[in-house]
């Protein structure tokens, strides 16, 4: 995916850069306290092998994606479709029911994906999930919510 292309796409409706931790990514005020979200995947200097774009609660450390995501993956689909991916968000910041857990109805569901030579789907998983994690004898969850019916990636060619 051409690079500039894409952050052009971004700052077109939007979005602005900001240099994190761990590379650089993008933010655009959604509605209330969510923010939009688009973490790029640097494949070379000039070129990014995807991005995800989703929503993200703007006063949270260390943002990271609530809900299900867009996975957008070249710079066609970018120009094409992020208008569109924007408006559906926004309508999902402004009805959570997408990401809260139906479990515990109180937190929110983020993405679980196997890692390479993992043959499990992805799926979303309560917050809960991974706040008491330990190991051995103190493995616990505070609740092991997943959501199911709704696709936790949207992909776009
Ligand atoms: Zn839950």
């Amino acid at each position: 995916m051409n690079r500039s292309v894409c952050d052009a796409a971004l700052y077109a409706e939007g979005f602005r850069n900001i240099q994190g931790l761990f590379g650089e990514f993008f933010v655009r005020a959604g509605s209330g306290e969510w923010e939009l979200y688009a973490y790029p995947e640097v494949a070379s200097g000039a070129a990014y092998s995807r991005i995800d774009i989703g929503l993200t609660r703007a006063p949270e450390q260390g943002r990271s994606i609530r809900g299900p995501r867009h996975r957008v993956l070249s710079a066609q689909a970018m120009t094409n479709n992020l208008p569109r991916i924007i408006s559906e968000l926004l309508a999902q910041s402004l009805d959570d029911t997408r990401m809260r857990c139906p479990k515990c109805g109180t937190r929110y569901v983020h993405l679980k994906e196997p890692h390479s030579g993992q043959s499990w789907s992805p799926f979303l998983s309560c917050d809960g999930a991974a706040m008491l994690s330990g190991r051995g004898a103190n493995r616990g969850f505070a609740c092991d919510g997943t959501m199911r019916g709704v696709a936790p990636i949207i992909v776009h060619k």
